[in-house]
C-alpha cells in the first residue's frame, strides 16, 4: 500500500486519495503545475538579480551630499578600509548565496523533472531542508548592515537596488514553496 504525506496538516492519506482525510485540504499530486511554476519563480528571481546588482542598494546623505552604493561597491570599500570579516559575510550572502540557491533549485527542478531516482532522494530533501530556515539570512544581513550605517548619524536610504534584491529573495522562497517536496523520487519504488 502507497501512502502520502498532506503538505496542509502532515496527515498520512492513501495515495489515490485527492482530499486530506482530516483537513480536507488538497492533496493532489500534479508534477508539471509545480515544475512550471517553480520555473516560473526561479526566472523572475534571477531577473532581479541584475538591477539588485548592478543598482545602488544604498544611498547615503552626509552634508547635503548623496551618494549611492551597490553591494559590490560597498564589499570592496569594506575591504579597502580593513573590515575583512564584514565584507566576506556580505559578499557572501547578497553575492554567492544567492547564485548557489538558483543553482539548487534548478538542480531539484531537474531532478523532480527527471524523476531520476540515482540522484539520491535523502540528498535532496536535505537540501530542501537546508534551504528553507536560512532563506532569509542575506535580507538579515542588509537589514544589520543599514542599522550599522544608521549607528553613525549619516542618512540612509534604500536604493532601486534593495528593492529588487527584496523582490529576488521573495522569488526564490516562492519557487523553493512553489515545488512539492512529495514529488522528489515520485516515480521511485
Ligand atoms: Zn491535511
Amino acid at each position: 500500500m502507497k501512502y502520502k504525506r498532506c503538505l496542509h496538516c502532515g496527515a498520512v492519506n492513501y495515495y489515490q486519495d485527492e482530499v486530506c482525510r482530516r483537513c480536507e485540504g488538497d492533496i493532489r499530486l500534479d508534477k508539471k503545475r509545480a515544475i512550471s511554476t517553480s520555473l516560473a519563480f526561479l526566472l523572475s528571481a534571477i531577473f532581479f538579480y541584475i538591477p539588485a546588482n548592478l543598482f545602488p542598494i544604498l544611498n547615503t546623505s552626509k552634508f547635503a551630499q548623496t551618494q549611492g552604493s551597490t553591494i559590490i561597491g560597498g564589499v570592496i570599500e569594506l575591504w579597502k578600509e580593513g573590515d575583512y570579516p564584514v565584507a566576506i559575510i556580505i559578499f557572501l550572502a547578497s553575492v554567492l548565496i544567492p547564485i548557489i540557491k538558483f543553482f539548487v533549485l534548478f538542480y531539484l527542478l531537474y531532478a523532480v523533472y527527471k524523476g531520476s531516482c540515482e540522484s539520491g532522494k535523502v540528498k535532496l530533501y536535505h537540501i530542501m531542508e537546508i534551504m528553507g530556515p536560512w532563506s532569509l539570512i542575506d535580507v538579515f544581513v542588509v537589514m544589520v548592515l543599514v542599522g550599522l550605517i544608521h549607528f553613525n548619524s549619516v542618512s540612509v536610504i534604500p536604493g532601486v537596488g534593495a528593492t529588487s534584491f527584496a523582490l529576488m529573495v521573495l522569488f526564490t522562497i516562492l519557487s523553493a514553496k512553489a515545488l512539492d517536496p512529495r514529488l522528489i523520487g515520485e516515480e521511485c519504488e
